[in-house]
């Protein structure tokens, strides 16, 4: 909700509802709800959680969460304490998982106090978890990535073997990719995983889940084909599309020849332009990359960008499409697979540098 300052009660004014936006998301819940069964039966006899983190990459926790556990999800994985409390409204806490462990004491009694498990990421705060009070919590291993995680000598650290576990888990450098290292984390992940007492082992993200049944153990943990990337091509054809985004055509103009457009002038026109100034900039995630080369959607036309992308605007050739008018919605390519490939973004960056305005 925007900050905004409280006035005295008899000050207090009413707000009008805000107009519809002209910039729209769109979350297609069956879409999200598809992918996360598919995952599921993807992961064979392992469940398939959901990584939650950034919002749930960008398309709203309080839109997908829901969809997610109606599903079947029950394990949830967030990256900061302060994402719990979001995902806490609509499950139960002790679902959730935050990946970063506990770095002090108050994030220890954060933990407790709303009942989400930490990731216990070095023997240090395995320490720190059991003298602030101890209880279940979760235990990654690094196998390789060398990112966050106790490193396998530690495993036989009494630190570590005096935690109540609940899921010993590692994280593939190169899951996405036909590498000689998923093999290797795979191994040393079984090995220490038979020297290590835990409820559940986990190994893989989304695109782990299609290495096969070898690296599936208890619960699988997509994240991003749950939102429609598609990080293996195992996965092509069987993962949909689930988010959708829309601009508005707020004014149209004719070009002549001579004319540029935009900050800079960086498009100048050659002959006559019909263009259309669309309600969509890189606040709002469709950063100036995608202005080069770029194109947005009306039903099957594509219309090319023209000049730099600007803060709440992009300005695009209509030239062959007499039907877009003013207020008229155009569509962004969202497919992300191929926005990737267009734009030189990660699918993962695409998602979640999906702007403010665009949230709910
Ligand atoms: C983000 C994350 C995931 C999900 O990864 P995707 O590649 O988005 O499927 C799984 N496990 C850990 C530890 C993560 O940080």
């Amino acid at each position: 909700m925007a900050r905004r300052k409280i006035l005295p009660m008899t000050m207090a004014k009413i707000e009008p509802p805000p107009p519809p936006p002209t910039v729209k998301l769109t979350v297609d819940a069956a879409a999200l709800a598809h992918n996360w069964r598919t995952l599921d039966r993807m992961s064979g006899n392992a469940v398939a959680g959901a990584a939650v983190k950034a919002d749930c990459y960008g398309l709203g926790v309080d839109t997908c969460i829901p969809v997610l556990s109606e599903a079947g999800a029950r394990n949830f994985y967030v990256a900061h304490w302060s994402e719990v409390a979001a995902v806490a409204r609509h499950v139960d806490p002790n679902s959730i998982s935050v990946l970063h462990g506990v770095l002090n004491e108050q994030e220890a009694a954060y933990a407790r106090a709303i009942g989400a498990r930490p990731v216990i990421n070095t023997p240090e705060q395995a320490q720190l978890w059991s003298q602030t009070g101890g209880g279940p919590c979760d235990v990654m291993v690094d196998t390789g990535i060398n990112r966050l995680g106790i490193s396998p000598d530690d495993i036989s650290d009494p630190a570590i073997g005096a935690l109540d576990i609940a899921t010993l888990m590692s994280h593939l450098s190169s899951a996405d990719e036909e590498a000689d290292c998923n093999r290797q984390q795979r191994d040393l992940f079984a090995r220490l995983a038979a020297q290590t007492k835990a409820q559940h082992y986990s190994l893989c993200n989304s695109a782990g889940i299609a290495l096969g049944s070898a690296y599936h153990f208890d619960i699988t943990r997509p994240g991003i084909a749950l939102y429609g990337g598609v990080p293996r091509q195992e996965m092509d054809g069987q993962i949909r599309q689930v988010a959708y985004i829309q601009a508005i055509v707020m004014q149209i103009r004719q070009l002549e020849a001579g004319e540029s457009v935009g900050y800079n002038g960086r498009f100048t026109a050659m002959g006559d332009h019909r263009v259309a100034t669309v309600s969509l900039g890189y606040t709002d995630g469709f950063l100036r990359s995608r202005g080069t080369d770029g194109y947005l959607m009306h039903n099957d036309k594509m219309l090319k960008i023209l000049g730099t992308v600007s803060m709440d605007m992009i300005i695009v050739d209509v030239s062959d499409a007499p039907d877009v008018q003013t207020g008229s919605w155009l569509d962004v390519p969202f497919n992300l697979p191929d926005a990737a490939q267009h734009s030189g973004l990660s699918q993962y960056e695409l998602l979640t540098s999906i702007g403010p305005r665009l949230r709910r």
